[in-house]
């Protein structure tokens, strides 16, 4: 590549047209808003070809391209083929379905591009706002601390590294888990989230240090059993130091009985880390909120902001009671980052000191702005909405004779499958018949093993769905289930 240096002043990444560009941002600000109000007239998904695929392969770009071409290839080749989860009749695995408003604030944290580790401006007061908004949708005290994170995953993580460092007997932070004299255990219920196997492995106990205890038949965590195995391990000379309670099983939506097992945690000197990730937000529903009393009792909470409080991708928070555990496990300032009392290093306490990362987006923005659009009010009718939908496909269902209800709905999370006294293996047929789900693009079912049932499943985290949704899912589930099950018969 040629060039002098005489003429490298005049280079920056701006536009040189500031008209023009304009005029390509507001159609891009057109179609996205259209895209937004329009999407129910999509399918949820569609599968994508090969040659779709290498639509966006090429050669490393090295010289600069035209916008309004780099747009038109995302509109034509990536913008039809989303993952889905803006769509009403989106419900699998556990996601958000976004929304116009929380856009515009992507939008706004982007233009200020705003480095929230950590200094002295108005996206860290903002953010640190949204954490006490938090802490009061929670329960939690005032007094506790918070940080915002990629997801409820990193939220784990953090929660977990606490809770070691707090209750291992030695200063992990210097000496790793060289020195610990006994070996550490964590408790959690065989339904846990695979988000908590990771935290265990990555902070240095692996994943053997994780008991998993059984569940009843209710999906929740057995008390009796949880006792036992903190007895026993302290009998064998191991350290129990946390339980993870699940408020919302990613399998089933069960919730662990949280009151009893804080009182246990109390009795053993445990930490009690709750995994609330789309549960905790029943803590906003006026109607069932009682379904998570005892959040507040936790030493930290994770959970999502991305999915069933719909704000866009990716930010979840943890709360811990006590802030000073959670400063002492995180803070670490060198010379180049040390706090000022004037000028822009002042602000006291930052984000980093609370958590992973040092340079870190202006999430906070899309969350200060979605609750201050809806107010509780508006999340309390979504979640309440979303468990009375829940309720309503398990009723449609338990009446129809070929689908079976194959988990009690204890919050939003629907598991069941299709059944028919002809089928010899049921198992092979509902993974048959959750993708033919997905692939109709009327809608997007997934499926979780509950033993060695195969069941599909829906986690309902969407404002968007109508009561008529479920509706139109309860008759593509039974319509592509008696196509299956006859194209089955004929080739017998
Ligand atoms: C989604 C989920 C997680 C992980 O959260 P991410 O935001 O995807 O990192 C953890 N626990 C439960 C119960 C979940 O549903």
């Amino acid at each position: 590549m040629q060039y002098s240096d005489s003429n490298l002043d005049a280079t920056n990444l701006d536009p040189d047209d500031w008209a023009s560009f304009s005029t390509l941002a507001h159609t891009m600000l057109d179609d996205m808003l259209e895209y937004l109000q329009t999407v129910r007239d999509r399918p949820v998904w569609s599968p994508l070809t090969d040659k779709m695929k290498k639509t966006v392969r090429e050669p490393l770009p090295q010289h600069p391209q035209n916008r309004e071409e780099i747009y038109q290839m995302f509109k034509n080749n990536v913008l039809p083929y989303p993952p889905g989860n803006i769509h009403p009749r989106f419900w699998g695995w556990v996601n958000g379905a976004g929304s116009p408003f929380g856009m515009l604030a992507e939008l706004a944290a982007a233009a200020m591009n705003s480095n929230n580790g950590g200094r002295d401006h108005m996206p860290k007061y903002v953010e640190e706002e949204v954490i006490n908004w938090a802490k009061q949708l929670m329960g939690f005290p005032q007094t506790s601390s918070g940080i915002l994170t990629s997801g409820c995953s990193e939220a784990n993580l953090i929660g977990l590294t606490i809770a070691r460092n707090v209750k291992a007997g030695v200063d992990v932070r210097e000496v790793g888990l060289q020195q610990v004299p006994q070996q550490l255990r964590i408790y959690t219920s065989t339904a846990m989230h695979s988000s908590i196997q990771k935290a265990c492995e990555v902070i240095g106990l692996g994943n053997a240090a994780l008991q998993r205890i059984p569940i009843t038949d209710t999906y929740q965590i057995n008390l009796t059993a949880l006792t036992a195995a903190i007895n026993n391990d302290r009998e064998n000379g191991l350290l129990p130091i946390a339980v993870v309670a699940n408020v919302g099983t990613v399998n089933t939506g069960a919730i662990d009985p949280l009151e009893k097992i804080a009182k246990l945690c109390q009795q053993e000197n445990l930490w009690l880390h709750v995994d609330g990730a789309f549960g905790a937000m029943t803590a906003i529903s006026s109607r069932y909120s009682r379904l998570v009393k005892g959040l507040e009792l936790a030493d930290s909470l994770a959970f999502d902001f991305h999915k069933w409080m719909s704000i866009p991708f990716a930010v979840g928070c943890l709360l811990v009671k006590n802030e000073q555990d959670h400063f002492n496990s995180f803070n670490l300032r060198p010379s180049y980052l040390s706090e000022a009392t004037r000028g822009l290093a002042a602000g006291g306490r930052w984000p980093t000191d609370y958590g992973i990362q040092l340079s870190k987006g202006f999430s906070a923005l899309k969350i200060w702005f979605m609750l201050k659009e809806n107010g509780v009010e508006n999340y309390d009718r979504v979640v309440t909405k979303n468990i009375l939908q829940a309720q309503y496909f398990a009723k449609l269902i338990e009446q129809d004779e070929f689908i079976e209800l194959l988990a009690p709905v204890a919050l939003n999370v629907v598991c069941f499958r299709f059944t028919h006294p002809q089928l010899q293996d049921l198992n092979a047929f509902n993974q048959e018949l959750v993708i033919r789900i997905q692939e109709s693009g009327i809608a997007v079912p997934s499926s979780v093993m509950l033993g060695d049932i195969f069941s599909l499943r829906i986690a309902i985290t969407n404002h968007r769905s109508t009561f008529a949704d479920f509706d139109i899912f309860y008759n593509i589930i039974l319509k592509l289930g008696i196509d299956l099950l006859q194209q089955i018969n004929k080739t017998l």
